[in-house]
């Protein structure tokens, strides 16, 4: 469809209201700001920088578990404990390793486990917190608007092209239809969290990729509301083992919040090699385990949510820099899968970015030869020293939890080295072993249902995360060849998207005898799961209307 579009100019464009995004954004305000009372005329204006937020409004999408260490947020905003909603410090820790009837507390917690000056918070709300500070420096945030496209340009990029609102199903405009903006900018920073959609394209366009590609894990979260007395505020427990095989990477988590409210979830590996596997219905068994259910009982689900977690660290840090474009936090690798955080890499890489940017267009150069000043600034920083000691980490679980816990031990006494370095990993999706006997489209009536009161089947969940779309538009999920789908996938892997899907978006149907796979857009809580996990990778996420997706409200 060629549309007209308005075009608009930007300094600066931020895709993703996340923390990275909004670091950025507060960080250029505060250069503006300082280089204005030192007389200075400021490179840029508040005014031309805009941030792009695709959910309804400012956190709606933002999930994690979420304990945060403060220290990046500290450098950002030095007074934050003032006014930040920090749900409260963390007060005790624990790990322990589940069986299926037994809990084994291990006598001392491992170090990248203990949290004693972190906080745990909601993301969601925390997400809100920044980017109000972001809007009352003058930054433009939009929120219901999301980058369809990226405007490529010489080696580089010079903006967004946003999403098209009003389209029918059938690819046809409605009445209401609105063309996408025309977003044109200095420079464009990619902060959309795992799997960026347009990220995507950006490192397979220029050939991105680091040291290794991208690897994943699949979090699944409820938060509930328990009984008094369950568990202590600030309360941190991490679990390993059952309901996982050895075989599979993740564990669980259970953190306490104030007012008898609990966050647990479960992260697993997307890298498992049973299609079969169903990681929803593996979260709702770790809660019927003794140790998980005695907190739970007399208590009620509040929200659900579902998001995957970029695992590669420092040898999965794609080029962070082209003419015009860097890429931040999540989106560029800087969660550590150790510690299991990301919110603070986020941030200060955020900040980093906003610094590089000054200096580019104060020079007035925002070529790739000032923004490549983006990853030495990377080096310089503690985000190298932390991610640097783990750089092997999660490749060392590859072959299962043992050898991974031993990969570990090396790495920490040899400072991340470990037995190979770099250790190599390849995708995720290309680890599914296909399936032993080809069968025919297996049988869901048998899936997961849960008892309505501890555990849920995957609909009552997507109903507590809030989702909304609008109906009548195309399907986000692009299935290049369905027909793969219908045969080739029923014989070789029984169609996993089935099962890694927390939200039941999925499911192969028989029409006229013949399978057919019949995709439910409307409950997808864009966790990004079936882009990444699909076994010939013919599924392609795209942002569907703006506004659309979850609500993860307290999250
Ligand atoms: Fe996640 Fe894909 Fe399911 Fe949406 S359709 S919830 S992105 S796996």
């Amino acid at each position: 469809m060629s549309v007209e579009r308005e075009k608009l100019e930007a300094d600066v464009l931020i895709v993703g209201a996340g923390p990275a995004g909004l670091a950025c954004a507060l960080r250029l305000s505060q250069l503006i700001e300082q280089n204005a009372a030192a007389g200075k005329t400021p490179a840029i204006s508040a005014e031309n920088i805009y941030v792009l937020e695709k959910a309804r409004e400012l956190g709606a999408h933002q999930l994690s578990g979420a304990i945060m260490d403060p220290c990046a947020l500290r450098e950002l905003v030095p007074d934050f404990e003032k006014s930040a909603p920090l749900d409260t410090p963390v007060t005790g820790d624990a790990a322990y390793f589940l069986t299926a009837t037994a809990s084994w507390k291990l006598p001392i917690t491992p170090p990248p486990l203990q949290n004693h000056g972190n906080y745990v918070v909601s993301l969601n709300r925390l997400t809100k917190w920044l980017g109000g500070l972001v809007e009352k420096s003058g930054v433009n945030v939009f929120t219901q608007f999301a980058g369809a496209s990226l405007i490529y340009e010489g080696n580089g990029v010079a903006g967004v092209i946003t999403e098209d609102k009003g389209v029918g199903k059938n690819g046809k405009p409605k009445d209401n239809f609105t063309p996408g903006y025309e977003l044109r900018s200095k420079v464009t920073v990619l902060a959309e969290g795992p799997r960026g959609s347009l990220t995507k394209d950006l490192v397979n366009h220029y050939h991105l990729d680091g040291v290794n590609p991208q690897v994943y894990g699949i979090g699944i979260k409820e938060l509930w509301d328990v009984q008094p007395g369950r568990i202590d505020a600030g309360y941190v427990a991490h679990t390993l083992g059952w309901p996982l095989d050895s075989d599979k990477y993740g564990g669980g988590w259970i953190y306490g919040l104030r007012e008898n409210r609990v966050s647990l979830g479960m992260v697993v590996g997307l890298e498992y090699s049973h299609s079969l596997f169903d990681p929803h219905a593996a979260f709702q068994t770790f809660k019927t385990h003794p140790f998980v259910r005695r907190i739970l009982e007399g208590g009620k689900l509040v929200r659900y949510g579902a998001k995957t977690v970029p695992y590669g660290g420092w040898y999965s840090m794609p080029r962070t820099y082209v003419d015009g474009g860097l890429i931040v936090g999540d989106s560029a690798s800087l969660l550590n899968s150790q510690r299991l955080k990301g919110i603070h890499t986020a941030i200060k890489s955020g900040m980093l970015a906003a610094e590089t940017i000054y200096e580019a267009l104060a020079a007035g150069d925002p070529s790739a030869k000032s923004l490549g000043a983006f990853p030495k600034k990377l080096e310089a920083s503690w985000i190298k020293t932390e991610l640097w000691a783990v750089r092997n980490f999660h490749q060392g679980f590859h072959d299962g939890l043992w050898p991974g816990l031993l990969n570990a031990g090396m790495q920490f006494v040899s400072g991340g080295r470990g037995l190979a370095d770099p250790m190599h990993c390849r995708p995720g999706y290309q680890d599914f072993r296909r399936l032993e006997r080809p069968r025919e489209l297996v049988d869901q009536s048998a899936r997961f249902k849960g008892d309505g009161v501890l555990t849920f089947d995957r609909l009552t969940d997507v109903y507590h995360s809030g989702t909304r779309h609008e109906e009548d538009q195309p399907c986000h999920l692009v299935v290049s060849d369905p027909g793969i789908c219908a045969d080739r996938c029923v014989r070789e892997y029984g169609n996993p998207c089935q099962y890694y899907c927390p939200a039941a978006v999925y499911e192969m149907t028989l029409e006229s005898g013949q399978p057919k796979l019949k995709v439910n857009a409307s409950n997808c809580v864009h966790c990004k799961t079936c882009d990444i996990a699909d076994p010939y990778q013919i599924v392609n996420w795209v942002p569907p209307e703006g506004g659309g997706g979850p609500n993860y409200e307290g999250m």
